[in-house]
Parts: structure tokens; sequence; C-alpha cells
């Protein structure tokens, strides 16, 4: 008769080889940038393996922890960093209960603060959790998979109080290999001609519509700069603001920009399988 030892071994044997077996399909996984349905608000999820680099986290922590929880792998609880592009509610609410059940590496935030709850609440989290707060300066770039993520804007650090949190808002251009990808925040066209005097290179493949497609956002300089094929806008169906306003799709249809609504088609994932083949697009919800 075979004892207990027996079985115990054979167990352990397939649970290990199930954990690893696992964990290889994790690391060979195609890179992923996950524009998360999130509601009225922003959060994007750029994921190789078990490395993550989180923008903004939308309104609500019970949907982001939902949707972080479909598309991380299981046994990770790290996001390596994760990028606040400025203090509203729809962009950090959620992040508060991100600190609250991940390891959060970095956080890099732009000065601005706000005289809300919400932002109080995230500022105290990071403080408790002792997590390193990086400001965000134009020219910073942070190192992904063997590629890159780099701050655009703003050009220098943001005075705490200092009036306008939305043209103050982290914009981010991340390349994989053939691939670029432009994260806009909440810029309106203050910001956007900063960016264009600045002579930064923001012509991109895909571009993140800034403030869920508003009106006074994507004028026609920044999109004729960004020239991309594909714009995403992420936002909340029949949201109280009247976005994305039919000025902004207008411009973007008028120059043939394929448009991809989150409140449409859900998470909008573009999966890039290696540096010279196209990222794929795929939709769920
Ligand atoms: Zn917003």
């Amino acid at each position: 008769m075979k004892n207990k030892f027996y079985y115990f071994t054979i167990a352990a044997f397939l649970i290990f080889f199930a954990y690893f077996s696992y964990q290889i399909f994790v690391e060979t996984r195609p890179l992923q940038v996950v524009f998360l349905d999130v509601g009225q608000g922003d959060s994007i999820l750029i994921q190789k393996g078990t490395r993550q680099i989180l923008i903004d986290g939308g309104p609500s922590g019970k949907t982001e922890l939902a949707k972080l929880g479909k598309y991380l792998p299981y046994f990770d609880r790290e996001i390596e960093l994760v990028i606040a592009t400025h203090p509203d509610r729809d962009h950090i609410g959620g992040l508060i209960d991100v600190a609250k059940n991940y390891k959060i590496g970095k956080v890099i935030a732009t000065g601005a603060e706000k005289d809300t709850a919400v932002f109080k609440e995230w500022k105290d989290i990071r403080e408790y959790d002792r997590i390193e707060t990086l400001v965000a300066l134009r020219g910073d770039e942070v190192d992904f998979d063997g590629t890159k993520m780099r701050i655009i804007f703003p050009e220098g650090p943001v005075d705490a109080a200092a009036g306008d949190a939305n043209n103050q808002s982290i914009v981010a251009r991340f390349d994989y290999g053939d691939n670029s990808f432009l994260f806009t925040g909440d810029i309106e066209s203050p910001a956007e001609k900063e960016i264009l005097a600045s002579g930064e290179n923001i012509d991109v493949d895909f571009l993140k519509v800034a403030h869920h497609g508003s009106k006074y956002s994507s004028s026609n300089e920044f999109l004729d700069a960004t020239s991309p094929t594909d714009a995403i806008i992420s936002v909340g169906a029949n949201n109280s603001y009247g976005h994305p306003t039919k000025e902004t799709l207008e411009k973007l249809s008028s120059r043939n920009i394929n448009i991809l609504r989150t409140d449409e088609k859900g998470d909008i994932i573009f999966e890039c399988k290696a540096q010279n083949e196209k990222c794929k697009t795929t939709t769920q919800n």
C-alpha cells in the first residue's frame, strides 16, 4: 500500500508544476496596454509579465480592484509604478483602494494638491505606507521591459496650490518598438500649446484623448501633431459633462482616426507581441 508520504509528494509536485507553468505562461504573454472601463474617469494598465505601470485609478476603488483582478496575474500583489496624472477624483479616487490592496513600488505625481477628502486620503495613505513619490518633470524617463516611458509634461514642478489641475496633468509617451502611445490626462488647449511649443516628439500611433473628449481639449494643432491612427476615449455612459463632445468626435473622424470609447466597448486592450509588430486591439466588457 502506498503511504501518505507518497501522495503528499505527488500533490506537492503537481502544485509546484502548476505554479511554475503559470509563471512561464504569465512571463511569455504579450505586453498589454489596457484602457480600463472605469466609467467617467481614466485608468490605464501597462503590463508585461508581473511588471505593471498604472496610470490613474478611475473614480471608484471597487471598480478599479475588480478590473485589476481581471488582468493582473493572481499571485502578483505588486504594482511597480503608479502615475497619478492630477488630483481629481475621477483619476485618483480608485488609487486609495489600490494602495490598500497592492504594494505600490513608486508613485509619480505633479506637486498639485486639492482641498478634497479624496486627495487627502490619497496623500495620507502614501505617507503611511511610505510610498516614494517622485515629481514628474519633462524629460524624465522610466525603464519598462526594455522600453521607455517619457514624461512630456509638465515642464517643471507644479506649485501645490496653483490653479488649474487639468492643465497641469502629467502627459507621458510610451514607446514599444514600432508602437507609440500618448497619455494626456485631462489637459486642455493651454497645456497642448505648451507641449507643442516644447518641441517634444508627440507624433504617435495611439492617442488617449485628453479630458474624456472635452471640447476644450484636442485642438486642431494638437491632433495634427499627434496624428494617431487610433484615439481612445475613456468616458462614462450618459455622463453629466456631455463627454465626449460632438466637436471632438468630428475633429477625430474628419482626420480618419479610428475612435475607441470605453463606454461603448468596455475595456480596450492593445496586445503587443513584438516591438516590430503592430499591437492588436481587442475589447472586453
Ligand atoms: Zn478626468
